[in-house]
């Protein structure tokens, strides 16, 4: 008898699998979707290794496989298990990152009757109810039970009537949720039908159908005739024409429209780049990650050089993974990739439907991809033959994910690389400081870009302007918009040029304050000052998304003198209507795009230059590329760079430099205003001059100094509860445990800071408090450590201040 090691779909699994006995008959292998036995449920999980020996005495035997093929490779197995060892997060969670979408379904309960000549009369009235409807279907889900008994009492009963042996419980999986596709048809009913006395429209519509060989979608027939679905409707009442649903395969990219494009030959920096990785494509030697830096500026070719590192590696028989941005997946992007694959590159990516997702999957799985392109969980994506893995924008924050399990993409797709020989490319314009250091230090194979090569190459790359807020407030000045700001927004405008104005906030105000007593509107939940939203006049909480109306007067005085303080979005569009009376604007933020529509739209509207003004928040720094765009102003530099997390100034100026990245890129060059009350931090004055080097150099000796990443490792532990006090005693404890464990495993170099209230102190309703671990090897430490409900460990984190 053989043994099945399984990762259980239950909370109680942890970080462990369970032994399984195989049944003879049933073809079991490593990566298979089985079903199992668990306590008193019936429920999910995927066999991660095969044992002539169980790691218990006891075994119970696998049930029934979901799947005749094994759904995780054996690399994805082990990828599975160095996420949940590495993050310390239940294995499952892990697992569950490779399967199908939608693959994870309910259990469902279920009573029978446990013999059919069950006397109900003689029952009382509870069980008669209880067995009546059990024999009438001859079984019955529980929920119906409990719709009917109430839950408590229903759980008793069923409890009762099994020891009885009256009724049987039984389990068994939820239906998948996912319906295949379709699209309505309309097609001719009748060719003989009299079609006298059609009113002109239907006669169109009637005509344009009979020329058509088969039925055709809708869409497309009132696309092209113009006519109603009343008008249609009327045709099939009178029995001329029918409508069908056909199914459809969901298809995220739409290829129609696009024209195959070729390799652009290479510009002499590109060239090098592109050397470098296509010699580490024919394989490695030994099995350590082979893992490139592609550092360059916005412009500068990076894209071309993923293209055609990945038709290199296709050439050699292995296939890609792209990363990008969830936020930077747009259509474009897209479109390039699939420009230059046509009808190769798979999408995998939270907007798209369930449906989508899953078709893409099965694509995937069966190596019809040549290239898969999505955010973060696209790593997970079964891609056969794995040869190369780009990430592009590799220090973005959206890397890592903030939910369990909390892993970063770009250390999961090293240790995937590791595992299939894949070579890794990363890519930035301004790379995480702790990506550089490792380029530096040789771990990682620095490539450099430091040339745009649009509009041709060496092209300049825009010229910075920083202004002293202060110095405006001095003269005088206190709008907005600096002097040199407006002066040039006029002559942009004037000139037929595009501007761009980028404020890293949205809502319409910061906050209220009660002009006579100081006293701040906040979230009563998350205690985080509530953002004024002009167009709707509502407080908005920007963590728990609490609304309250304006009050007419402060709430602590009842003075009716409330001052809107800084500026959001909305609050910026109706200063530049009142500033710039003839430019034509549009605001493109999370507030005014929603889906994938209207993100597109708005975008659209603005490249067809139908505004002079385009008004953003981060959404307008990432991957946006229109040439007529040449003054871009940043109004306030400083609302990142006051934050109290040690990568304050590494967020500023990334922020910045992409932002600057989006002027003049086009023929007519271009201008970045920056506006700030703090003109001389470093991380201001390197991105005024586009200087990733000397921002690197000033931020790393700050990193050393203060003992912070790269130099140190990082763990989050936070604790949540409805008690602020139970959240201090629980972490306090808890910083009490570490330092007892440290001292008897002899562990040394660890210091643990706080505890203290977490940046946000209170979410939905609930304290947070949390530890900040600082030191070497943190996983082996915390391994050790077990930690209760309501207690969240996040290995490397990204932000301080969630
Ligand atoms: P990045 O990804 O670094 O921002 P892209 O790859 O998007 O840069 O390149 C910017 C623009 O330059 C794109 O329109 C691209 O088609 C064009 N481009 C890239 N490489 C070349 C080249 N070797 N010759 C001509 N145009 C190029
Ligand atoms: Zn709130």
């Amino acid at each position: 008898m053989k043994y099945a090691e399984v990762s259980v779909n239950s909370p109680v699994a942890q970080r462990r699998t369970f032994s399984y006995a195989i049944p003879t008959g049933l073809d079991i292998r490593p990566g298979q979707a089985v079903l199992v036995p668990f306590g008193e449920k019936v429920l999910q999980g995927v066999v991660l290794e095969i044992n002539p020996v169980p790691a218990v005495e006891d075994t119970r035997e696998i049930l029934d496989v979901l799947e005749p093929q094994p759904i995780l490779s054996p690399n994805q197995i082990q990828l599975a298990r160095w996420i949940s060892d590495y993050y310390l997060a239940p294995l499952f969670s892990a697992v569950a990152l490779m399967l199908p979408p939608a693959f994870e379904r309910k259990g469902l309960a279920f009573i029978s009757p446990a013999a059919p000549d069950i006397d109900i009369d003689s029952l009382d009235d509870e069980l008669k109810k209880v067995m009546t409807l059990a024999v009438g279907k001859g079984r019955v889900e529980l929920k119906q039970v409990e719709k009917a008994l109430g839950k408590k009492k229903a759980a008793a009963v069923v409890l009762q009537m099994v020891r009885q042996g009256l009724i049987k419980r039984s389990y068994e999986l939820a239906q998948v949720r996912i319906k295949p596709k379709t699209e309505l048809y309309i097609g001719v009913k009748d060719e003989t039908a009299d079609d006298s006395k059609l009113s002109p429209k239907q006669a169109v519509l009637y005509n344009f159908l009979k020329g058509k060989t088969g039925p055709v979608p809708w869409s497309a027939a009132r696309q092209e005739t113009g006519c109603s679905k009343s008008i249609a409707n009327a045709l099939e009442q009178r029995g001329l024409v029918k409508f069908e649903k056909v199914e459809v395969r969901r298809q995220p990219v739409s290829y129609e429209n696009i024209t195959p494009s070729t390799p652009l030959k290479l510009a002499a920096d590109q060239q090098t780049a592109f050397n470098a990785i296509k010699s580490e494509l024919v394989g490695g030697e030994d099995m350590s990650a082979r893992v490139f830096l592609l550092h360059g500026v916005t412009g500068s070719g990076k894209t071309e050089i993923y293209l055609q590192s990945l038709a290199e590696a296709l050439k050699k028989g292995k296939k890609g993974i792209v990363l990008v941005p969830e936020i930077s997946l747009t259509p474009q992007t897209i479109e390039r990739f699939a420009s230059r694959f046509p009808g190769r590159v798979g999408v995998l990516h939270s907007r798209l439907s369930t449906g989508e997702q899953f078709d893409e999957w099965r694509r995937i799985k069966n190596g019809e991809c040549d290239v898969v392109i999505g955010s973060r969980s696209a790593l997970f994506a079964p891609q056969p033959d794995l040869g190369l893995i780009i990430i592009d924008e590799e220090h973005e924050w959206t890397y890592k994910q903030d939910n369990v399990p909390h892993y970063h993409a770009r250390d999961a797709a090293i240790k995937l690389a590791e595992l299939t020989d894949a070579v890794v490319v990363l890519g930035s314009a301004t790379p995480d400081v702790e990506t550089y250091y490792k380029a530096e230090n040789g771990e990682y194979k620095l490539l450099e870009l430091p040339q745009r090569v649009v509009p041709s190459v060496g092209v300049a790359m825009p010229q910075v302007e920083v202004v002293d807020m202060r110095e405006e407030l001095k003269a005088g000045n206190r709008n907005i918009f600096s002097r040199s700001l407006s002066e040039s927004v006029n002559r942009a405008v004037t000139a037929d040029e595009q501007v761009i104005l980028f404020l890293n906030r949205r809502g319409g105000s910061y906050y209220i304050q009660c002009r006579r007593c100081g006293f701040v509107l906040r979230c009563r939940r998350c205690d985080v000052p509530l953002a004024h939203h002009i167009s709707e006049n509502v407080l908005t909480c920007h963590q728990c998304n609490y609304r309250t109306p304006v009050p007419e007067a402060c709430p602590n005085c009842g003075n009716r003198q409330l001052k809107f303080l800084g500026a959001g979005t909305q609050k910026l569009e109706q200063e530049v209507k009142y500033t710039f009376p003839r430019a034509r604007q549009l605001r493109w933020d999370s507030d005014s795009a929603t889906g994938r529509t209207s993100n597109e739209d708005i975008l659209r509207k603005f490249r067809r230059k139908q505004a002079e003004i385009l008004i953003g928040t981060q959404m307008v720094a990432k991957g946006l590329d229109i040439p007529s765009v040449t003054l871009v102003g940043v109004v306030n530099a400083d609302t990142s760079l006051n934050l109290p997390d040690f990568r304050a100034g590494e967020r500023t100026f990334q922020l910045l430099s992409q932002v600057a990245g989006r002027a003049g890129r086009g023929e007519a060059g271009g201008k970045v205003i920056v506006q700030t009350f703090s003109p001389q931090h470093y991380a201001i004055k390197a991105a005024a001059k586009h200087d990733y080097a000397s921002f690197y150099q000033q931020e790393i000796e700050y990193r050393k100094q203060l003992h912070n990443p790269p130099f140190t490792q990082l763990a989050r532990l936070s604790f949540v509860h409805t008690n602020d006090a139970v959240c201090q005693r629980k972490t306090e404890e808890m910083k009490r445990t570490l330092i007892e464990e440290t001292r008897t495993g002899g562990i040394g170099g660890i210091s643990i800071i706080g505890p203290a209230p977490a940046f946000i102190h209170r979410l939905r309703g609930r304290y947070r408090w949390q530890l900040i671990l600082r030191g070497q090897n943190l996983t082996a430490l915390l391994s050790q450590v077990t930690f209760g409900q309501g207690w969240a460990v996040d290995i490397d984190p990204v932000s301080l201040i969630q």
